[in-house]
């Protein structure tokens, strides 16, 4: 969700911001626009639409600077607009910033300022908070720096902020509360983003900036503080990512790649921790505070979206496993509900970005009432790994598509060997069991790579359905959660009205939308519910409901009920969730590519969701 890129050193600016906004691309965004400081001032540029269309605008223009500053914006205060696209100028021209999040007490603040005379050129909070710092300048006879602080100090909400000033050519400030920040450091140079992809291509030293901390940031020098004017000496840390991992590599989309990555993401997930030879799991996060999480009274799983599904998963995986009772709350939700949290409540938090805003506050809130806060998350370093007690990466590698796939399978692996190291700890598991669930989590990989053979059915299947208005998902126990995923899927993608259901309750109301026009998903591979879920699937036929099911390979009785199966290599229910949820992923790309969708970036979506 929105994104920033800058630079200052000797290079051309502009080329490295646009490439940089290109590559934040898949964050979702509905307008850019750069600012850049050379000799003859500073010069705004900015449109509504997509980066090319902005660098379509500015051929022609003289765009040489060393420094300079580029945003994707997410509307959240006024509409999408050439206006209201980033950077904003302020009122006496001198200062262009670029800002990430919200500034809730904007309204108060703009109040004050529109009686000075301040006449504000946009709808945005981010605006407000410019002339803010302007009028502090002003009025205070002080530095950028010093006034960015005192600004900082009387704000609100959430934000990275990073700034140029017409005075100051060789200077670039940047701040940070609740958005990401990173930092990288060339020789004689420096670049700013929200994430690494637009910095490896130049440098692999990066410092991530934490919450309330300002950069100051020349050619040749990085000078980090608190808000309190004390310096902090940054930690530099070596990035291990290579650039063909942000890019599409033959596929036509990132989504497909990373669909198609899967195999490779799950089996890097499952390395260097599950041993099946010597039958253990080795998890630091989860040996080093085992007393903490085996005894804990009640788990809560808080996450948002596609990872709330993996939560939900988990949650049926750790009460059947490890005994403990699990809650899977909403971060939104959680977070402004004063919810009644123990000491020694587990919380587990699962985020692909570790950047989402709800998630990221709910922990804080929680931590502060004492409960121990473990971090599933996919990116490195990100906000939710450092505020956690204790974690463990996904290591998925980049996920550049905005719906997430290889995240949401890498989740599932990641918190079923934390269950199973839970419950062999706890002796809740059999010896048996355990060692028969490490195989079969094991052997996920080489069945994903199977279930990847079945693209090409689904895409026919995709141009059969692709024109339907409604879809009903339905499924039982592990793949009642899968049932939601792939509604989800769909909605995001072809942005076909979809939703999941377990499919015992379908009979309590959603039947009633059945009719001969209506596909409806059963994920019905083999498990202890199979007999009911046919039941289910004879229900919608009688009532002429299209039936497509993803069934077990070797089922031959629901595919003379179902219209279309896709089938899947059998696997233990515990970890079935890994296998079927994948045609689901290819059902909800197929259909949004024949429809023409930009799935890589749906409308109205964001990847890397900032904002609460
Ligand atoms: N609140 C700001 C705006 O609406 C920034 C949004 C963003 O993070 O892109 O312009």
């Amino acid at each position: 969700m929105c994104g920033i890129v800058a630079y200052i050193g000797p290079r051309e600016a502009y080329p490295i911001i646009l490439k940089g906004l290109k590559r934040l691309e898949y964050r979702g965004y509905d307008s850019s626009g750069v600012a850049l400081l050379n000799h003859t001032g500073l010069n705004v540029y900015k449109k509504k639409g997509k980066v090319a269309e902005l660098e379509e605008s500015l051929v022609g223009k003289n765009l040489h600077a060393n420094a300079g500053i580029g945003h994707t914006r997410w509307a959240t205060h006024g509409e999408p607009s050439d206006r209201n696209a980033h950077p904003h100028q302020s009122a006496n021209g001198k200062l262009a910033m670029i800002h990430n999040g919200i500034i809730e007490n904007y309204a108060q603040l703009k109040t004050e300022l529109q009686k000075k005379g301040y006449v504000f050129k946009s709808d945005t909070d981010t605006e407000v908070l410019l002339n803010f710092i302007e009028d502090i300048q002003k009025n205070n006879h002080c530095g950028l720096e010093e006034a960015v602080r005192i600004a900082l100090k009387r704000v609100v909400g959430a934000y990275v902020i990073v700034l140029l000033d017409q005075d100051n050519p060789d200077t670039l400030i940047a701040a940070r509360k609740g958005s990401p920040l990173v930092i990288g450091v060339g020789k004689g140079e420096h670049f700013l983003a929200s994430d690494a992809s637009p910095i490896i291509e130049y440098t692999k030293e990066v410092v991530y900036v934490n919450d309330y901390e300002l950069a100051i940031l020349k050619p040749d020098e990085l000078i980090l503080k608190n808000l309190g004017n004390e310096k902090i000496t940054p930690f530099i840390q070596k990035l291990d990512l290579e650039l063909a991992a942000i890019e599409k590599g033959g596929y036509d989309h990132f989504m497909l790649k990373e669909i198609f990555e899967q195999p490779d993401t799950i089996f890097d997930c499952l390395r260097g921790r599950l041993d099946i030879n010597n039958a253990s799991i080795t998890m630091a996060g989860v040996q080093n505070n085992i007393e903490q999480m085996m005894h804990a009274k009640r788990i809560i799983m808080v996450a948002c979206g596609t990872s709330w599904h993996a939560g939900l998963i988990a949650e049926y995986v750790f009460e059947e496993l490890c005994r403990i009772p699990v809650e899977v709350e909403y971060a939104s939700e959680f977070r402004y509900r004063n919810p009644v949290i123990h000491q020694g409540d587990v919380i587990i938090a699962i985020s692909q970005s570790g950047e989402t805003a709800d998630t990221m506050v709910a922990i804080e809130r929680a931590k502060e009432q004492g409960a121990f806060i473990f971090g599933v998350v996919n990116v490195v370093g990100s906000s939710i790994a450092r505020i956690s007690n204790a974690g463990a990466y996904t290591h998925a590698g980049p996920e550049i598509g905005v719906a997430s796939t290889k995240a949401f399978t890498a989740q599932l692996a990641v918190l079923t060997m934390i269950a199973l190291k839970i419950a062999k700890e706890k002796k809740t598991i059999s010896e048996e069991r355990y060692v028969h669930l490490l195989n079969e989590l094991n052997n996920i990989p080489e069945k994903v790579r199977e279930v990847l053979l079945l693209n090409e059915q689904i895409k026919k299947l995709a141009i059969k359905y692709k024109d339907s208005k409604d879809a009903l998902y339905l499924g039982r126990g592990y793949n009642f959660p899968v049932a939601l995923e792939g509604a989800l899927k769909l909605k995001e993608i072809s942005y076909i009205h979809a939703e999941g259901y377990p499919a015992a309750e379908m009979k309590h109301g959603p039947i009633a939308l059945v009719d001969d026009q209506l596909p409806v998903v059963f994920v019905a591979t083999k498990d202890s519910y199979h007999e009911k879920i046919i039941s289910n699937i004879q229900e919608i036929k009688a009532r002429k409901g299209k039936v497509i099911a993803v069934i077990s390979q070797g089922d031959d009785a629901i595919p003379k009920m179902a219209d279309d199966s896709m089938a899947v290599p059998e696997a233990d229910e515990l970890v079935a969730p890994l296998l079927s949820v994948i045609p689901l992923q290819l059902l909800a790309y197929h259909i949004g590519v024949a429809k023409g969708c930009d799935v890589d970036k749906p409308r109205n979506l964001a990847k890397s969701v900032t904002v609460e």
